[in-house]
């Protein structure tokens, strides 16, 4: 009989690190593994480095906090598995641990909690993007790229800013009514990033929904749902945020709450795991995670009403590792596009390969993260593209960022703004 660990980590069920049986089936689709080809940054490596903490035959030393800083959270790894190992429910949690236990130094803890408590709070997000833009018009761009580097770097990106992206927040409408007959009534998660930068994106979705059928509210207060802080080794931070939002929508009646990014969309869809044997939260946590639906997803089951403007475009489609592994959804965008008179769906190489942004990934490991955002931009240029769709804003902004260094003009948008294109309002 398998004997069960003996050092808990909080919150982590022991039984999840059992479920792995070695095959190694999940390394070939491992991105990590594949750019470094060793065992301890490929998913049985790092699974097995919990397992030695848990039952104390290892210690937290920096060899092995550096196999889990490399990990992307991209969960490729749980899509391959054979024996439905959950990978990402260990990693937020074993990371957890790494932020509780091992020392970093100052500059590393102060570019994650600068990169956390940025792009998780509007109000501090768009005057800093405001600022950045200003500086880079007055020549004074090196002074960015400076800060830049001091904090994640030598080797750190620009600010991988999407074209058009929003310098303030300008509110949402709080409530659009159905433009056909009404099927449903559904709450918008406005975001924190996409507050910011995608407000586009959310005006797109709004319109598509009303469009199709949906009284849309769009709930004030909180935003943030936690996921970055999850993935980044502060559960505490992650629950915090999970609170407020839980709250905020309890104040709304609606049938399904819709999230148009997908790394959010999966946080929410896994709160209950978030507050598992919380009694006061778990139910309520529970209850929000059953009715939220990625926005592609929520359509795709609702059954789209047939857009009416044809186009002449080819398009290609990047999935992002949170919709695709975390949320299982691959099917339904495609659908929704396929749907659109005159688009032109070519798969893209290695659609659900990660790009890289991963988060604050592409900040903490730009080595890495550009590798993986070379690769991918290498894809999308050998499939002559007039247009790049996906789904998360960190992977439109990182693999938008890629073609222009490579001098591409190729456009990136979102699946809701290409249907939202595709109807005469
Ligand atoms: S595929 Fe699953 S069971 Fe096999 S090594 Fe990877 S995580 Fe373990
Ligand atoms: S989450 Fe992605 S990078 Fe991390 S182990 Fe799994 S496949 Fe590899």
């Amino acid at each position: 009989m398998t004997e069960l660990p003996t050092a808990a980590i909080p919150g982590l069920d022991p039984e999840r690190v059992l479920d792995c049986i070695h095959c190694g089936i999940c390394l070939s689709v491992c991105p990590t593994f594949d750019l470094l080809g060793t065992e301890g940054d490929s998913p049985r490596g790092r699974i097995y480095f919990v397992r030695g903490l848990m039952e104390g035959r290892m210690e937290m030393n920096s060899t092995l906090v550096r196999h889990l800083d490399s990990c992307l959270g991209c969960r490729a790894c749980e899509t391959a598995c054979p024996s439905g190992v959950q990978y990402g429910e260990i990693l937020i949690h074993a990371r957890d641990l790494v932020e509780k236990q091992h020392p970093r130094s100052s500059r590393e803890k102060l570019a994650r909690q600068t990169l956390l408590d940025l792009l998780t709070q509007p109000g501090k997000l768009a005057p800093l993007l405001w600022s950045a833009k200003t500086a880079a018009r007055l020549a004074a761009g090196g002074m960015v790229r400076k800060a830049n580097q001091f904090l994640f770097g030598p080797n750190a990106p620009e600010l991988p800013l999407p074209q058009n992206a929003g310098m303030r927040v300008e509110p949402l409408e709080p409530f659009t009514p159905a433009q056909t007959p009404r099927r449903a009534r559904v709450a918008l998660l406005g975001g924190c990033v996409m507050q910011v930068l995608f407000q586009r994106v959310n005006r797109a979705t709004i319109r598509v929904l009303a469009r199709n059928g949906c009284d849309v509210v769009v709930p004030t207060g909180t935003q943030c749902c936690g996921a970055l802080h999850a993935h980044n080794g502060d559960l505490d931070g992650a629950r915090h945020r999970a609170c407020g939002l839980i709250e905020m929508l309890e104040r709304e009646q609606f049938d399904a709450l819709i999230s148009n990014s997908a790394g959010c969309g999966a946080a929410i869809k896994e709160y209950g795991a978030l507050f598992h044997g919380d009694p006061h939260w778990e139910p309520r946590a529970r209850a929000i995670a059953e009715k939220t639906r990625d926005a592609s997803e929520f359509l795709a089951h609702l059954g789209l009403l047939p857009p009416d403007r044809p186009t002449r475009k080819r398009a290609t489609y990047h999935d992002a590792c949170h919709l695709a592994h975390g949320q299982k959804v691959r099917s339904e965008p495609r659908a929704l596009l396929q749907a659109i008179p005159g688009l032109e769906l070519v798969e893209l190489p290695n659609a659900d390969w990660c790009c890289g942004s991963a988060g604050i990934y592409n900040f903490l490991e730009p080595e890495l993260a550009s590798r993986l955002q070379d690769t991918k931009v290498g894809h999308v240029l050998s499939v002559k593209p007039d247009l790049v769709i996906t789904g998360n804003p960190g992977c439109h902004a990182w693999i938008e960022a890629g073609l222009r260094r490579r001098d591409s003009p190729i456009p990136l948008k979102h699946t809701l703004e290409v249907l939202d294109e595709a109807y005469s309002h």
